[in-house]
């Protein structure tokens, strides 16, 4: 855990002696991860070097001019909720920015807000519901940092409406060498935040794409998100306490309807023509592991409703209805699921039954995500198997064919939960344009697991590029499996990391290593 000599008294001059630190009970905290815990044992084994806290885009621009000069490597983060936020070499700073947590500008009339990268979806969509808007979180939480989601993702439960990811506008963005790059409108003199092109060529693409370059190219300070509309209440109307507490949305403008379809297939026609109707907020089917756990007040709770509940729930779609407009936007659009819900053999879950009681949070959770560390309580670990695909409906539904054989497999061995409902999640992204659909797996803490689960996860991405599908999430070095079957943009990839970051002192794996990674181990 080491720095080059002057290097931290170089980082101490520009940020002060408070807000820099090497102490092992700081930096112990930062190099453990979740999932990397059980998969390559790589959690804990590097602390990073230091932990640093700026306050601005200059501090930010110094500190990353040091590593620079001093030559060690950096990684900015978040709230550290994914696996590439922990160091995986000795001489990594990690740049936290939980004192840059404000709302520079939220502008009401042309819908958009200006955040530091600590800004959270709870922080942002209190205050943007204020003002009758909104944005859409992700199943990762509202506590994750909006910034960061966009940079990664930022496909949330209200993606169906609200669009999956086309809510980055202007942002400030300090290169690897540490030179600040202004892209979108705020490039342009006194032109401001609101738009996310400019004149000329636009370079948004290199932050964002579909999975970031995970800081691998600098640290994006500030960026300006798209806000939609949003007709409920200006608080956040929930009531109870944690574990016990629920939404209480207005019922002329908010309506949940849970649809049992008899096969995949008959839910993915449904989903088609919803969006050919243009009607719904949201659009998910849910799995049942997740929809009970989140039903579940403990651990103890969810594994006496499991072995019953997994032959209940199945091909379950939830789609919630808004009245954006007025009451009768929602009246006229039950009108239009009830005649798709006809066609397609469907069948309503009657409102109070056991399983209608148990699926509605979902209402809550399209809009303010605050379930999801529920997700790790079964079992330990949790994830999605692999390489989920991002593609039409039709083509995620297919990808799931292939994943659950794995997961059958895993389970039968007894490294994960056996899972009989075989039910997904699968969303609708810009009124079911496209989808994407995660088959959520729970397995236990250990290693032989772990180990099971990334070869099967490597495993569904091998066979999504056999049948020319489209997966998602290929990390770091997974890219090399993925860029061949794509126009090799990997290599693509790796010449801009070596244009822009030439002394890979920024989060030196991502967005692609130098190298492939060696064959796994057996
Ligand atoms: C249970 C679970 C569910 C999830 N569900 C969703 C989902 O529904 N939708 C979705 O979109 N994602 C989802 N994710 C993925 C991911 O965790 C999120 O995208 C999340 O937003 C990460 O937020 P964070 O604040 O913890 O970011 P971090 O984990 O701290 O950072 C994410 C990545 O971005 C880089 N980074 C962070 N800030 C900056 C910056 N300012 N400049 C440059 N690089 C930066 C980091 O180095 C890191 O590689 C999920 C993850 C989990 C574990």
């Amino acid at each position: 855990m080491s720095l080059p000599k002057g290097a931290y008294e170089a980082l101490e001059n520009v940020l002060g002696k408070e807000n820099i630190s090497d102490d092992p009970a700081v930096t112990t905290a930062y190099s453990y991860m979740w999932l990397l815990y059980s998969t390559h044992a790589q959690s804990g084994r590097y602390r990073p070097a230091a932990v640093v806290l700026p306050e601005s885009t200059e501090e930010v621009q110094a500190i990353i001019r040091i590593a620079n000069k001093y030559q060690f490597t950096y990684i900015p983060v978040g709230t550290n909720l994914l696996p590439p936020t922990i160091p995986v070499r000795p001489d990594t700073i990690i740049i936290d920015p939980k004192r840059m947590d404000k709302i520079i500008e939220l502008d009401e009339k042309n819908m958009y807000a200006v955040v530091e990268p600590y800004v959270t979806y709870a922080q942002l969509q209190a205050e943007s519901h204020k003002v009758g808007l909104s944005i859409t979180t992700p199943e990762a939480g509202s506590q994750v940092s909006v910034m960061a989601n966009n940079l990664f993702q930022g496909m949330g439960g209200m993606g169906h409406k609200y669009g999956f990811n086309r809510g980055i506008l202007a942002c400030d963005w300090v290169l690897p060498n540490g030179e600040l790059l202004k892209i979108g409108s705020a490039g342009n003199p006194n032109a401001e935040w609101f738009w996310g092109d400019c004149a000329g060529l636009n370079l948004k693409g290199l932050i964002r794409a579909d999975t970031g370059h995970c800081g691998g190219l600098g640290m994006v300070t500030k960026m300006a998100v798209k806000l939609f509309p949003y007709p409920g209440p200006r608080e956040f109307p929930v009531k109870g306490a944690n574990p016990d507490f629920e939404v209480d949305f207005p019922k002329d403008r908010f309506k949940i309807n849970l649809i049992k379809f008899k096969t995949k297939y008959k839910l993915a026609d449904a989903m088609y023509d919803i969006g050919h109707s243009e009607i719904a907020g949201a659009v998910h089917e849910e799995g049942a592991n997740w929809v009970l756990a989140a039903d579940s007040a403990s651990v103890e709770e969810f594994w006496e409703r499991w072995p019953d509940f997994q032959h209940k729930w199945k091909n379950i779609l939830a789609v919630t209805l808004i009245g954006f407009s007025s009451p009768r936007q929602l009246q006229y659009e039950q009108k239009v699921l009830d005649q798709i819900v006809k066609d397609h053999e469907g069948e309503y879950i009657e409102e109070g039954s056991e399983l209608w009681n148990i699926g509605h949070h979902a209402i809550g959770e399209a809009i303010r995500c605050g379930l999801s560390n529920r997700l790790y309580r079964p079992a330990g670990d949790f994830f999605v198997m692999g390489g989920f695909g991002f593609d039409s409906i039709d083509h995620t539904i297919r990808t799931s064919e292939f994943m659950w054989p794995i997961i059958e497999d895993a389970y039968k061995k007894g490294h994960f939960v056996e899972d009989l409902s075989h039910s997904d999640w699968v969303n609708s992204y810009q009124m079911c344009h496209f989808s994407e659909v995660e088959p959520i797996i729970y397995f236990e803490h250990d290693l032989e697991a772990g180990k099971t689960f990334i070869n099967g996860y490597v495993q569904t991405i091998i066979e999504a590029v056999k049948r020319k599908m489209m997966p998602t999430w290929p990390l770091g070095p997974m890219t090399y499996i993925t860029g061949p079957a794509m126009c090799n943009y990997h290599e693509m990839v790796k010449d801009i990391k070596k244009l822009l970051d030439p002394r890979m002192t920024s989060n030196p794996g991502y967005p692609v290593p130098p190298e492939p990674p060696p064959p796994p181990a057996e």
